[in-house]
């Protein structure tokens, strides 16, 4: 079957409206925010949020169809970025399809639209990260692939749009939860536990080590005793949480000794997959260099350090480190040194399964989780000895959202 270009796909009405809306600005919305604008979910708040949301998605989504269809090197020719284009552009025409929304009851059914545009784009990763694949396998030996730039910050923008489209859906659609958990405003925790996200994702990654490797090195996690209350009343200014999250240390220190978790202000599930995801990572390096050795593996050290400006997470192992020559690549798409699965089935990674290693997805998309809300990821290594990877998230939760 020929490559169809959208305009040949869909009328040329619908695709003059995508490039309309595609030019449009995008508003960005921070983490605080959210979170101020969600601890009222009145219907007025959920009214505005859904008029909101239904220009704001509309801009956003047209600005990736667009994308989708002109990328470089024929990529956007490729069976599986075509469906991933289709995608975009239905939902697109979804949105514009829908009325002005005037009412609550107009509300509850945008909220069910929407909530269906995000099961519409589950399985975007694993199809783009196939298209990019198919391209790879397609092109001349010569070319390197971790070296074509263009392609590695498109993905860039366009994972990064998808984090923040998902996480304005999920919010909104999860405002509307009757009973939401205890310290939750829609995705976000105001009383996180790093250590206690660090450990849960750390147990995931051993189950997956030990289903694959027989057994798992341990995982060891160091978190100084600490509190912060949620702020959310001082949240209007900065230097006030400075102040506050400063003299709270003091108050730990002096009466809450034995309150051993830290709370932060995150989306437990961001932070949960970029630790289980860098914890893989460390796991595998050191299973692989100890599987014939008669010493007994080192564990994996988890350090949780909570600061003024960021709360920091570094996952270190002695797992042998990563060449210099190797650093730069580990931050492309598809670099792996593990064998790939989806050579062996074209259609993994659209169900359920997980795997040790081997899509060389989980440093980027891991990086561009950290960014999403102003944190970073870094990783530096010591060839012949392990590897540290610095996870950065920013505490004070205010800074501007990223807008590819
Ligand atoms: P997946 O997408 O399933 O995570 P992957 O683990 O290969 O596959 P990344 O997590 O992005 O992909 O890592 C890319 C590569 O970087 C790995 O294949 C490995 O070669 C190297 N790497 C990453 N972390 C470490 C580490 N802690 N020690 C040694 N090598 C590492
Ligand atoms: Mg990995």
């Amino acid at each position: 079957m020929a490559a169809k270009k959208a305009c040949e796909t869909f009328s040329k009405a619908l695709m003059e409206d995508v490039h309309r809306w595609g030019c449009m600005k995008q508003t960005g919305v921070s983490l605080r925010y959210m979170m101020e604008f969600g601890s009222t979910p009145t219907e007025k708040n959920l009214l505005i949020s859904a008029q909101f949301l239904h220009k704001e998605l509309a801009i956003r989504i047209a600005r990736r169809a667009i994308e989708l269809d002109s990328l470089p090197y024929g990529l956007s020719k490729k069976p599986a970025v075509i469906k991933v284009r289709d995608w975009y552009v239905d939902s697109f025409r979804d949105l514009r399809s829908y009325p002005d929304i005037k009412n609550m009851t107009d509300e509850k059914d945008f909220t069910e639209m929407i909530k269906a545009i995000k099961v519409r784009h589950n399985n975007v990763v694993p199809t783009m990260a196939l298209g990019v694949q198919q391209l790879k396998k397609g092109m001349d030996p010569k070319i390197v692939y971790e070296d074509l730039i263009e392609i590695h910050q498109f993905l860039d923008r366009f994972y990064m749009s998808r984090i923040g489209i998902r996480m304005l859906i999920g919010q909104h659609v999860e405002l509307h939860n009757p009973n939401p958990a205890p310290h939750c405003i829609g995705y976000i925790h105001t009383k996180m536990s790093p250590v206690e996200v660090a450990r849960n994702a750390s147990e995931d990654a051993r189950s997956i080590c030990c289903r694959e490797y027989g057994s798992a090195p341990d995982v060891q996690i160091y978190g100084d005793p600490d509190f912060t209350f949620p702020a959310s009343v001082l949240a209007r200014n900065g230097y006030l949480i400075r102040i506050y999250s400063f003299s709270s240390k003091v108050i730990s220190v002096l009466f809450l000794y034995n309150h051993c978790m830290f709370s932060t202000r995150y989306v437990p599930a961001h932070l949960h997959l970029m630790v289980f995801e860098l914890v893989k990572n460390s796991l595998r390096a050191v299973q692989e260099r100890f599987i014939d050795s008669d010493n007994v593996a080192p564990p994996v050290r988890i350090i949780v350090a909570d600061g003024l400006e960021d709360v920091t997470i570094k996952v270190s192992d002695e797992g042998g480190g990563i060449p210099r020559s190797g650093l730069p690549k580990i931050f492309t798409y598809l670099y792996s040194t593990a064998r790939n699965p989806l050579d062996e089935h074209e259609d993994l990674g659209l169900g359920d399964n997980v795997t040790m290693a081997g899509y060389g997805y989980g440093i980027p998309i891991s990086r561009l989780y950290a960014r999403y809300f102003g944190g970073d990821l870094q990783i530096i290594s010591m060839e012949g000895y392990g590897t540290d990877a610095y996870l950065h998230l920013s505490r004070l939760g205010d800074s501007q959202e990223p807008l590819p």
